[in-house]
């Protein structure tokens, strides 16, 4: 198929590696264009704006950064919808709020192109190692047109329902991963404090009840005192404010969810660490 990836950051560039890898012919643009080297040494062709990307494409996926920015590569000059084919299919992967995946599929179903969100799970390595979780949102047609695209960049591929549904179930994986960064954190300040071997504890904790994905991948990083993304803190910081915005719009008040974000803003506000990855929230204890 003839696909195009408009976002070639940690996320998009691996998974449209992935893609090529499975044979796909591939067209890329990303803001900074040295982001689009590698895959275009790989077969992939350079296109100078996204609209550009979707002239060429029967799949456009994106995977930018904010709201602001897929506002931007959909609705702006240049952007997706301005060279998009009728028919054609647009497939949001940034993690992003679910009222704007409606507008976006409001607005493709309008204008005769199909749209879904399809937020992400498993981090950087999920992205490179093809393992990542996939969430999607959209109709049901569209979904199993790109279901075998998923496939190859995922393990774990569920349709919620909607336009926007994929973006609530990965704003519930924020909230859960809320509680794992915070956990692993304080872990480690106790285990430190109480003259624990840090990598004992680690392995110990990795064969119990509190085994859980963010402690077995970020902890070694920290041990290495590694804060490189991975998962930049201040898309983190983004997330937690749409789940705690879309939360309140349901009349939940989530205390501990809340307390996360605060610390996080912390790390990305007021010690502007928010390039660090999600792991180096122990910075600002
Ligand atoms: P990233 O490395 O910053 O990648 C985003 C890419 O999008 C960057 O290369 C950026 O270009 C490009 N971009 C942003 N705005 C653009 C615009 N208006 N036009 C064209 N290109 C634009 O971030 P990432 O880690 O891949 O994350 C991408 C999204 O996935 C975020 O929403 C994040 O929350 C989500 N996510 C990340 C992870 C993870 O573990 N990393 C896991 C799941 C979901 P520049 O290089 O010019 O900035």
């Amino acid at each position: 198929m003839q696909l195009g990836f408009v976002g070639t950051g940690v996320m998009g560039a691996a998974i449209a590696k992935n893609l090529m890898a499975a044979g796909h012919q591939m067209t890329v643009y990303n803001r900074t264009k040295s982001k689009t080297d590698a895959l275009v040494a790989a077969g992939a062709t350079w296109a100078a704006t996204p609209a550009l990307v979707a002239a060429k494409s029967d799949v456009v996926f994106t995977m930018v950064g904010f709201p602001k920015d897929v506002e931007q590569v959909y609705f702006g000059d240049d952007g997706i919808f301005s060279g998009l084919k009728a028919g054609k299919i647009v497939v949001d992967m940034t993690t992003s709020q679910p009222k704007l995946a409606v507008k976006i599929a409001d607005y493709a179903k309008q204008h005769g192109f199909q749209a879904l969100d399809a937020p992400v799970s498993g981090g950087d390595i999920g992205a490179k190692n093809a393992t990542l979780t996939v969430m999607v949102g959209g109709d049901e047609a569209t979904y199993q047109a790109v279901l075998p695209l998923f496939k190859i960049m995922g393990h774990q591929v569920n349709h919620f329902g909607a336009a926007g549904t994929g973006q609530h179930a990965k704003m519930a994986n924020q909230i859960m991963i809320a509680g794992t960064m915070t956990g692993l954190t304080e872990m480690l300040l106790y285990t430190k404090a109480a003259g624990l071997e840090p990598q004992t504890v680690l392995e110990t904790l990795s064969s119990g009840g509190a085994e859980n994905w963010s402690m077995d991948n970020y902890v070694p990083r920290i041990l290495k005192d590694d804060y490189t993304p991975g998962f930049f803190a201040r898309h983190f910081l983004k997330d937690l404010r749409i789940a705690l915005t879309e939360a309140d719009a349901m009349g939940l008040d989530l205390v501990a969810t809340a307390q996360a974000k605060r610390l996080y803003e912390v790390m990305v506000d007021v010690k502007g660490l928010g390039d660090q990855g999600t792991q180096g929230l122990i910075n600002i204890y």
